[in-house]
């Protein structure tokens, strides 16, 4: 496979291949982007973030640690169904989304006009 290491602005681009049982990285430039393209080879993750738009205040939201990538669509319908009530940046919306570690915490909020 081929992706582009996103821990930092450089943004290599990586090819990861299982070769005689091993996983090879190569296009990196240090070894952050050998642990990154191993893991998005293995077991590929995201850090969600997204928003929620109330009539009055919009939220920004993000996750407190990575999700597995195939399950970001099923946290955000959970997301999605969160209903209007007043938070703070911070607050902990909803604890250890889809069973994973990880809980959805307010990261903005903007007064809507
Ligand atoms: S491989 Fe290293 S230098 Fe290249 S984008 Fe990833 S972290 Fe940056």
């Amino acid at each position: 496979m081929e992706t582009i290491c996103i821990c930092c602005p450089i943004g290599c681009r990586l090819k990861v291949e299982k070769i005689d049982g091993e996983i090879v990285v190569t296009g990196n430039s240090c070894p952050r982007g050998k642990d990154y393209g191993i893991s998005e080879f293995t077991f590929p993750k995201r850090v969600l973030t997204t928003s929620l738009v109330f009539p009055n205040v919009t939220y920004t939201l993000k996750t407190t640690t990575a999700l597995p990538k195939e399950r970001v669509k099923e946290a955000l319908k959970e997301i999605k169904k969160i209903g209007y009530k007043e938070c703070n940046i911070g607050d902990v919306l909803i604890k250890n989304i889809i069973n994973s570690d990880a809980d959805v915490v307010v990261t903005g909020k903007i007064e809507n006009a």
